[in-house]
C-alpha cells in the first residue's frame, strides 16, 4: 500500500468517516472506498451509513444528496467545485417557474440534478430504478422528465408514455453516435453491447441492452457471454475487470471520460479528511423540500 493511502485510512478511523464512491471515478479511488456503487445504491447507503462523517468521491449533485438523505452527517466533498454539467441545465429558478406555471403536472426528477431544482419537484428516480418510479405514477398522468431528454425519450420509449422533456443530456453520454458503436462491434462481433440510457435514443437501438452501472455489472456477472462492449464512463472498466477476470471489455472511440469525475484524487481526498473540507451545507428549510422526492424514490 503506498504512503498516502496509508495516511488516508489512518485518518478515515481518526474522523470515524465512511467513504463513498462512484463508480466513474479513478481507480485508486475506488480501492481506499468503502462502498463503490451506481447513483441509486450510493443514496441507500449514504441513509444507512450512520457515519458522522460522509466523504463522497463523486460529483456535487452525489454529495447533496447524501446529506438530505443523512442531514445530521458532516458530507465532505473533496473537490467543491467537480460538478455535473446535466445536473446544472436544470437552474432551480428554471424548474420553480415551470412549476408555477404547470401546479397539475407530476414533475420526476433525474437524481443528476441540483438540490434547489429537486426542491420543486415530485419524486426523483436513478438510471437504476426509473422504470419502477414511472411505473408507479398512473398511465394518464401529465409527466414532466428532468433534465435528461435522453433517458427521458428512452423511457417513453419504453414504456409508451409521452413524457415532456426538459432539453438537458449529459455531454458524455450524449457524445456516443450509432457509428461509434458499430465500428467496436464490427471489430468484436461476438460482444454483448450494454450502454447507459444517458446515451442517445438512436445510439442505444444499437446496443443489446441498456442499464444503469450498477445494472452492467450485475449482468456482466450473470451471463455466460465471455465478451463485452461498454457504452458508459471509462471509470466503470476498473469494477468490471476486477470482478471478472476471465472476461474482455471494450469501449467506444474516444473513450467516454466525465472530467469532473477524475478530478478526485488521493491527494484530494486525504487533505479533504485532514483538514475536513469541503462541507457540503445546504439551508435547512432546503433540506427539508429537496430531501421529499429522494425519499419518496426510495419508499416504491
Ligand atoms: P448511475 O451510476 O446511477 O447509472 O449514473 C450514471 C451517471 O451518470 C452518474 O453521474
Ligand atoms: Fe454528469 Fe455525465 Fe459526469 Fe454523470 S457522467 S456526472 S451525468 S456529466
Amino acid at each position: 500500500m503506498s504512503e498516502i493511502t496509508d495516511e488516508i485510512l489512518a485518518l478515515k478511523r481518526q474522523r470515524g468517516a465512511v467513504i463513498l464512491a462512484h463508480n466513474y471515478v479513478n481507480a485508486e479511488i475506488q480501492d481506499i472506498a468503502d462502498f463503490t456503487g451506481d447513483s441509486l445504491e450510493l443514496s441507500i447507503k449514504a441513509k444507512n451509513a450512520g457515519a458522522g462523517v460522509i466523504l463522497f468521491c463523486g460529483v456535487r449533485f452525489m454529495a447533496e444528496t447524501a446529506k438530505l438523505l443523512s442531514p445530521s452527517s458532516t458530507v465532505l466533498l473533496p473537490v467543491p467545485d467537480a460538478g455535473c454539467p446535466m445536473a446544472d441545465m436544470a437552474p432551480a429558478e428554471e424548474v420553480k417557474k415551470y412549476r408555477d406555471a404547470h401546479p397539475d403536472e407530476c414533475l420526476v426528477a433525474y437524481v443528476n440534478s441540483n438540490a434547489g431544482a429537486k426542491e420543486c419537484v415530485d419524486i426523483c428516480c436513478t438510471s437504476g430504478n426509473v422504470d419502477k418510479v414511472l411505473a408507479s405514477l398512473p398511465a394518464d398522468r401529465k409527466i414532466m422528465f428532468l433534465p435528461d431528454r435522453n433517458l427521458g425519450t428512452n423511457m417513453n420509449r419504453k414504456t409508451g408514455r409521452s413524457m415532456g422533456l426538459w432539453n438537458g443530456c449529459c455531454p458524455v453520454h450524449d457524445a456516443v453516435t450509432p457509428e461509434m458503436i458499430r465500428r467496436v462491434r464490427q471489430a468484436h462481433p461476438d460482444a454483448e453491447v450494454l450502454i447507459h440510457p444517458e446515451c442517445r435514443p438512436e445510439a442505444v437501438a444499437e446496443a443489446d441492452a441498456a442499464m444503469s452501472t450498477a445494472g452492467i455489472l450485475k449482468r456482466v456477472k450473470e451471463t455466460s457471454a465471455k465478451e463485452f462492449i461498454i457504452v458508459t464512463e471509462c471509470g466503470i472498466l476498473h469494477r468490471l475487470k476486477k470482478e471478472n477476470p476471465g472476461k474482455k471489455f471494450y469501449l467506444v472511440e474516444p473513450a467516454p471520460v466525465c472530467t469532473d469525475m477524475k478530478r478526485i484524487t488521493l491527494e484530494s481526498v486525504r487533505d479533504a479528511l485532514r483538514d475536513m473540507k469541503y462541507v457540503v451545507e445546504l439551508p435547512s428549510s432546503a433540506v427539508e423540500r429537496a430531501a421529499k422526492p429522494i425519499q419518496a424514490m426510495l419508499k416504491i
